[in-house]
């Protein structure tokens, strides 16, 4: 074995959506990082669909820049079309998505790795970790050269002995053309990690001259959409139309008649699908009565004329492929020029994981992405971001950082992975966060930026802006308070042409804004504030009004969450010497090692019952042998 000269304080494993971050965070916080890909030419790329963010993922990239990250920087630089999903429904459920040109991503991401500093970015096959005293001290590649340091971030997606599938056809790869990491999956398992198999698959590519869009609705990207990063000033790039077609009883029947030729209904997968993204295959078999399913063509990029086919996702043999898309109207003459194909690969229960996404028997070592069980690049960059933090954190001695459920989806994500665990790819829904009320798109700075600051990933300027704001929209809120607008011919006459009631007496400018068909258009008009306000002061200035009621309510619920999450659980508390919990729920309880009442709460199979008991004991202290810890970004 041969030794790198120069050790590291975060080696990064993995150049994807987490490991990007991963790397940016621990670099952009002083330490010295190395980010290892097996292709440095697939830094950050898409293998799937060539969007960004949709329901709930949106709420994540919002995130990723509020905390500093970068995904949300590249994807409006190289953005070809952008919507805002759900407009017409309230505001915890607007998402934006992009479809992005991948090339552009790709080369985006890179060229900022490389203009970071303290970050060395190597092409190498990792092969095994460097374990000192149950602690994870390097990694050693394929040619046996190892590099040291103080810690390792394992983000390697889809790659741990993966296996592509087409038909009857298999072979080992991590994405089609790419090697698999099958030793690294081995020593993992050889360390004693419990892990799992999981599927997933992506549909064909065609050629885009051989479509016929005369006959597919066409779908234009929004005008001016609000960009995903507080720091861009608009989209980069021309946008582009994406185009709605339907595969038909044609399409169906095609599938159905071949259906044990596809390597999922052949038998040939072992690894678990994920339910909401279900392959074609999946889409006959379980929906025998539908007649059609709805296929959207996405263009890959500006320079290319590959189209990324959504809704087709298969894995069938390539004549069965041609077949089945040449039955949809406006693909009769489609050329494929990537076949569909379904993946297989290990992943790492994140049961064995602290809140932190260190791993609880080898120190030193972060999981994040795909390997804890996820799937989508924005759940996959949101956990690379928190481990490349905590890694950092840990080498610079800072208090570990951890957002709880009340704080961002981020924190929903990582206390659904560590308390309860999936046995199914996971994918992020505003059903999963409680308090979606509060975790909006339109306030993930608000919520997040100055914990981004703390870290030193969000400069002074940004944070000095971002407390301007929230000035001018509580004193905002407080004027319109107090405001009152006299009735008048002019106002009856505005409110008259809204289709909303006229005024009797005076009314505080407040009261009208909470009427649905008004917005702050009656303020600018008849109560404007000394100085025009930014758009995204108003925007929250209309939230906060009109959903006064609504937030109050979830604002009590969150007090009663932090009560709970703020009673501790010792590190080594003795479950078992509590009297009245199951033997089952003390394996549970042993497993999670939950580190407060709120996460003991949320554990599988836990009942008000045996919380009461426990919480009985955690005041008497019974099974409490005196541990504790202290975290950043939420008081533990
Ligand atoms: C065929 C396919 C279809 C998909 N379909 C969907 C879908 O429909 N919906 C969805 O949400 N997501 C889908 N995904 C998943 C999506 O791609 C991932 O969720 C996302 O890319 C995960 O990001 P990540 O950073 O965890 O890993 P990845 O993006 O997979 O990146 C892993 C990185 O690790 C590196 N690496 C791995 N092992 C090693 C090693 N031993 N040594 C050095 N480097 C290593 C690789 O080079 C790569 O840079 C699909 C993925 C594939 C491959």
């Amino acid at each position: 074995m041969t030794t790198n000269s120069k050790t590291y304080d975060v080696i990064v494993v993995g150049a994807g959506h987490a490991g990007c971050e991963a790397a940016l965070a621990a670099a952009r916080m002083g330490c010295r990082v190395m980010l290892a890909a097996i292709d440095l030419d697939k830094i950050a790329a898409m293998p799937c669909s060539p969007s960004i963010g949709g329901m709930a993922k949106g709420q994540l990239v919002r995130e990723i820049d509020a905390l500093g990250g970068e995904m949300a920087r590249v994807t409006d630089r190289t953005a070809i079309h952008f919507r805002t999903l759900n407009t017409r429904k309230g505001p915890a459920v607007h998402s934006s998505r992009t479809q992005n040109d991948k090339q552009r991503y790709h080369m985006t991401m890179k060229a900022v790795l490389e203009d970071t500093a303290n970050l060395d970015i190597r092409q190498i096959l990792v092969d095994r970790l460097l374990v000192e005293n149950h602690r994870a001290v390097g990694i050693v590649d394929r040619t046996g050269f190892a590099v040291y340091g103080q810690t390792v971030v394992l983000a390697t997606g889809t790659f741990l002995a993966g296996r592509v599938h087409i038909g009857d056809l298999s072979f080992m790869a991590g994405r089609a053309g790419e090697f698999s990491a099958e030793g690294l999956a081995a020593d993992l398992k050889s360390l004693g990690f419990s892990m799992g198999r999981m599927k997933t698959g992506t549909p064909p590519r065609l050629h885009r001259d051989s479509i016929d869009f005369s006959v597919l609705e066409r779908q234009d990207s929004q005008l001016h959409p609000r960009p995903f990063s507080y720091t861009s000033p608009g989209l980069g790039l021309q946008q582009v139309p994406s185009y709605i077609g339907a595969a038909n009883a044609e399409t169906i029947r095609t599938v159905s008649e071949n259906i044990s030729h596809s390597s999922l209904y052949g038998g040939f997968i072992s690894g678990v699908s994920a339910r909401y993204c279900p392959s074609f295959e999946d889409k006959v078999v379980k929906f025998p009565d539908r007649t059609s399913h709805q296929v959207i063509l996405e263009p890959e990029g500006l320079d290319t004329k590959e189209i990324y086919v959504s809704g087709l996702g298969n894995s069938l043999p390539l004549e069965i492929q041609f077949a089945l898309v040449r039955t949809i109207p406006g693909l009769e003459e489609s050329e494929i020029m990537r076949p569909a194909y379904a993946i297989e690969y290990d992943y790492v229960d994140p049961l064995q994981l602290l809140p932190t996404l260190e791993t609880r028997h080898l120190r030193g070592l972060y999981l994040a992405g795909q390997i804890n069980g996820t799937s989508g690049y924005e759940e996959a960059a949101a956990q690379g971001l928190w481990a490349g933090v905590n890694a950092a954190c840990r080498v610079q001695n800072r208090d570990a950082f951890v957002l709880d459920r009340s704080q961002a989806y981020m924190g929903v994500m990582i206390d659904d992975l560590v308390t309860r665990g999936t046995s199914e790819p996971y994918r992020m829904f505003t059903s999963r966060a409680e308090y979606r009320l509060m975790l909006r798109e339109d306030n993930a700075d608000l919520r997040l930026m100055e914990i981004g600051h703390e870290l030193g990933l969000i400069d002074a300027e940004a944070a000095k802006d971002l407390r301007q704001r929230r000035r001018q929209i509580d004193e905002e809120i407080a004027r319109l308070g107090k405001t009152v607008l006299k009735p008048g011919p002019k106002l009856d006459q505005y409110l008259a042409d809204r289709g909303s009631s006229p005024v009797k007496t005076g009314t505080p400018a407040e009261r009208l804004l909470k009427r649905s068909e008004l917005d702050y258009d009656v303020v600018r008009n008849f109560a404007p504030p000394e100085a025009p306000l930014d758009a995204r002061v108003i925007g929250q200035v209309e939230i906060a009004v009109k959903y006064e009621g609504y937030i109050r309510k979830q604002e009590k619920e969150i007090e009663k969450f932090r009560d709970m999450e703020n009673t501790r659980i010792p590190e080594d508390f003795d479950f078992s010497a509590v009297h009245g919990l199951s033997n089952e729920l003390c394996e549970k309880l042993d497993k999670v090692r939950p580190l407060s009442l709120g996460q003991a709460s949320r554990i599988d199979g836990m009942t008000p019952a045996a919380l009461s008991v426990l919480m009985v004991a955690l005041k008497a202290g019974t099974g409490d042998t005196g541990g504790g810890g202290k975290v950043q970004g939420t008081n533990l």
